[in-house]
């Protein structure tokens, strides 16, 4: 599960594991107050379960019948894709939310990227921040 929610920010900064979940708190906090973010993840999930029923009926007017590993196929690969969007989507929306509370409470890290950068104003990969 760490792959689908990792924190988005630095390993090495000195927080417990509580300290973590209330950052996560927090960050959802800042999450639900976008009322775009629903939305937009509603919109997105919706619109890969339409593509997925679309490439279902056109996969079944090619090849008629679905035969049971057919199906099989075609759930491993719908979760993939529902899995993978979800971490995209995470990673757009979400992840900057838990950045800006890291760095609320003091820790210097790149808000672009989460790498913690001690006293240096400069992220090797995102300059100045
Ligand atoms: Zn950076």
């Amino acid at each position: 599960m760490s792959w689908l929610a990792p924190d988005y920010f630095d390993r090495e900064l000195p927080l417990s594991v509580d300290d973590r979940k209330e950052i996560r708190r927090q960050a959802w906090k800042l999450w639900f107050a976008n009322r775009w973010n629903p939305a937009i993840y509603i919109v997105v999930i919706a619109a890969i379960n339409v593509l997925g029923d679309l490439a279902l009926r056109h996969i079944r007017g090619h090849i008629g019948q679905m035969l049971w590993w057919h199906w099989l196929i075609a759930a491993i690969v719908f979760i993939l894709i529902l899995l993978c969007s979800i971490r995209g989507l995470q990673s757009w929306r979400f992840a900057p939310l838990a950045r800006q509370v890291v760095r609320e409470q003091g820790f210097n890290i790149c808000p672009k990227c989460g790498k913690r950068l001690r006293d240096a104003t400069d992220c090797p990969r995102h300059g100045a921040v």
